[in-house]
């Protein structure tokens, strides 16, 4: 096996053309030339992943699947080139599937002809911290091998996982200032002729501030996937995020340092709180060393890739994914909500783009977002 291969291409920074996988002679054989012609009629302009895994058997058990044909939105959506089918097995191309579940499913159902319906979350093989996604799995028997449909269930799948976020949050987060409100009332109460002190007074309004924060913060939230596109100056919003974060700068004794920023396509505000959170995060998640922010532009096959790496603290492989979910921190000692970077992404989601973290070189995290180029 060719070791600088790699069978699946979900890497956004990847140069990926999607081509047409080749003939299927299994399928020829399984529903005759014009069988597999109307076949391919049908299924090509499907909207959804469709694909066809024939089993590979050894003594008559199945022991891996060779793929089949893939449609068109099977092969872009998961990045596969097209020279996978004839190089790799299933169990080459994703080595994790060896022993799962949905392996042990699709045998099953080649086996025994049960259709098999569930649910599968990809992860990328690149360790980027990004979810590829969570798919309905519909699969049914064709020939000796299987037909599976796809239907793409991530943005309702997260949109519950942030709900049960949310109800924790209201009752950790939120009643905790409630409580402390509640109890500095009281302590008022009892002394009803003394003026409060200061420093009551002062928790007070600190704890309800927080809680005002929060409820702004899940507002925020809500509205992040609404947008007006125009054509936006990223230099000027980078300017304005810059203009906003003087005093933090000014306190950390950091530098901003920008390079050349294209026009891109994208809600002016909601493009602004992205800039913001990722440059004031690196401000506030700074190492020693005075903090250094960088924000750069590349131009992508369709897309603008946007980066805002810093000097501060990084970020742990395994805590890269979890950060981008809602009130999801690992810095505790940092002040923070946790919902800064899940308004990112779901801002860049909103625009068809996608946001991701990795080590900076030298240390320090590098945050990189893509904004498709649009029409
Ligand atoms: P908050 O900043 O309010 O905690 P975010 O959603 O913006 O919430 O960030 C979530 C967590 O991700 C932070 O608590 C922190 O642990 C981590 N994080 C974010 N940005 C950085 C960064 N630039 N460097 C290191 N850690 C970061």
């Amino acid at each position: 096996m060719d070791g600088s291969y790699s069978p699946l291409v979900t890497d956004a920074r990847t140069e990926f053309e999607p081509e047409p996988w080749g003939d299927d002679p299994q399928l020829r054989e399984v529903l005759g030339e014009q069988g597999a012609a109307g076949f391919r009629g049908l299924l090509d302009g499907f909207p959804e992943p469709v694909g066809l895994l024939w089993a590979i058997r050894e003594g008559g058990e199945v022991v891996d699947f060779a793929f089949g044909y893939g449609n068109p939105a099977m092969v872009s959506g998961f990045r596969i080139p097209a020279e996978t089918p004839d190089r790799y097995t299933l169990l080459e191309a994703l080595p994790r599937m060896r022993g799962s579940h949905a392996f042990d499913a699709y045998v099953d159902v080649c086996d025994r002809g049960e259709p098999w319906v569930s649910e599968v979350t990809y992860d990328t093989p690149f360790g980027d911290g990004y979810m590829l996604g969570t798919f309905l799995h519909r699969a049914a028997r064709i020939g000796d091998g299987v037909i599976v449909f796809l239907h793409d269930v991530t943005a309702s799948r997260r949109m519950e996982a942030e709900l049960v976020a949310y109800a924790d949050v209201v009752a950790h987060d939120l009643s905790a200032p409630l409580a402390g409100i509640a109890m500095l009332v009281k302590v008022l109460e009892l002394r009803p002729d003394e003026p409060p002190a200061p420093d009551v007074l002062q928790e007070l309004r600190a704890t309800s501030d927080r809680a005002r924060e929060l409820v702004d913060g899940v507002l925020d939230y809500a509205r992040s996937g609404e947008l007006v596109i125009e054509t936006v100056s990223l230099q000027d919003v980078t300017d304005a995020v810059a203009a906003d974060l003087r005093p933090q700068l000014a306190e950390s004794g950091g530098t901003l340092v920008v390079g050349d920023l294209p026009e891109v396509r994208a809600d002016p505000r909601q493009l602004r709180r992205v800039v913001q959170n990722l440059v004031g995060n690196a401000l506030k998640f700074r190492g020693e060393a005075p903090p250094r922010v960088e924000i750069g532009a590349e131009r992508g096959r369709e897309e603008w890739i946007v980066s805002v790496s810093d000097n501060g603290i990084g970020i742990d492989r395994e805590n890269a994914r979890r950060i981008f979910a809602m009130f999801s921190r690992v810095e505790r000692r940092v002040e923070g909500s946790g919902i800064g970077l899940a308004v990112c992404r779901r801002v860049v989601e909103a625009h068809g783009g996608r946001i991701w973290v990795e080590p900076a070189e030298g240390g320090g995290s590098a945050f990189t977002f893509t904004l498709p180029f649009g029409d």
